[in-house]
């Protein structure tokens, strides 16, 4: 990585890749009612700037927001059969898949990428709510597996964002072999003496739990995420008593020793840095993903060189 792929080129994209959204487009926030401002909700990761709530983020704005300069290189996944068991409830399994690939944009419900982060390369797997409950079939399987191989092969950590509903019911038995099958890419990680970093979010459920969500060497969740195997509903009807309150969250998770950490969206990168580093036996990060000083003046623009390579590493 150099100057030109750690900042001319997410300069580029970013010419490039912007969305046409109305200036004027506000959202308001589920949590707190406040009305937001896309730009400023965007800008702070879709995290509330009232109240603090972790609304859902997209693998790709993730990624964008994660590596370096924004700039990450996705890792093909194997396509696995289409719709194996003729499934069909209110509608064909094909028609749910085009209708979210539509919706979403994406293949998938999983988006698997290298790159890196504070100059640390990684692979990283993120799980996308919105594709079908970010359900688990056989596809998230591969993206896993694929994941762990490649950060095998170029002896680097992955991290994986979860968020799922459980697995995917229209792929039946095949989806729930992903569990063992996600279990042993991951081993293949800790056999190479690899750190695989877990960070939760909003919701991770279902078989999701119970495989490689639940297997990193570091678990951290965002705020306020629901984790759990079986949802708040389903134990509730069953026990017919009413639960603790924040039952299942991110935060009754830590005071009950399930993960290590719970970290602000905000917050997350830098803290997957030095993890990643620690663990990887690497010295802390100490320059930012910014050029150095004198490339940012030996940029050919006047206002390119105008900018000052004084707001570098601290304040990224
Ligand atoms: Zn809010």
């Amino acid at each position: 990585m150099n100057w030109i792929t750690n900042y001319v080129r997410p300069r580029i994209n970013s010419i490039f890749s912007r969305r046409d959204t109305p200036e004027n487009l506000w959202s308001k926030c589920d949590e707190c009612g406040t009305m937001l401002f896309h730009r400023e909700l965007s800008g702070n990761l879709n995290v509330c700037t009232s109240c603090g709530h972790h609304m859902a983020i997209t693998p790709r704005e993730r990624f964008e927001t994660l590596f370096d300069g924004g700039v990450f290189t996705e890792i093909d996944v194997p396509v696995p059969l289409e719709d194996p068991l003729k499934f069909r409830d209110q509608k064909k399994y094909p028609e749910r898949m085009k209708a979210a690939q539509k919706n979403t944009g994406e293949k998938e419900a999983m988006l698997v990428a290298e790159g890196e982060i504070g100059r640390t390369p990684i692979v990283s797997a993120a799980q996308d709510f919105t594709f079908m409950g970010g359900s688990m079939g056989m596809y998230v399987g591969n993206a896993i597996i694929a994941a762990a191989e490649r950060a095998v092969l170029k002896k680097c950590p992955l991290i994986l964002f979860s968020a799922a509903g459980g697995a995917r019911m229209q792929e039946g038995i095949l989806s729930l072999m992903q569990m063992p099958r996600t279990t042993v890419a991951v081993q293949m990680l800790k056999e190479a003496g690899l750190p695989y970093i877990v960070v939760l979010t909003h919701p991770t459920t279902g078989g999701v739990t119970a495989s490689y969500a639940m297997l990193g060497d570091v678990q951290i969740a965002e705020p306020n995420a629901l984790i759990c195997f079986a949802g708040p509903r389903v134990i509730q009807q069953t026990l017919g008593e009413k639960l603790p309150e924040g039952f299942q969250r991110a935060e009754y998770l830590l005071d009950h020793g399930m993960l290590d950490r719970v970290t602000p969206r905000t917050e997350m990168r830098d803290e997957l840095i030095t993890i990643a580093r620690m663990l990887m036996g690497q010295p802390p990060a100490v320059m930012g993903d910014l050029p150095a000083p004198d490339m940012v003046e030996a940029l050919p623009t006047p206002e390119k060189a105008a900018e000052k390579p004084t707001e570098k590493p601290e304040d990224k």
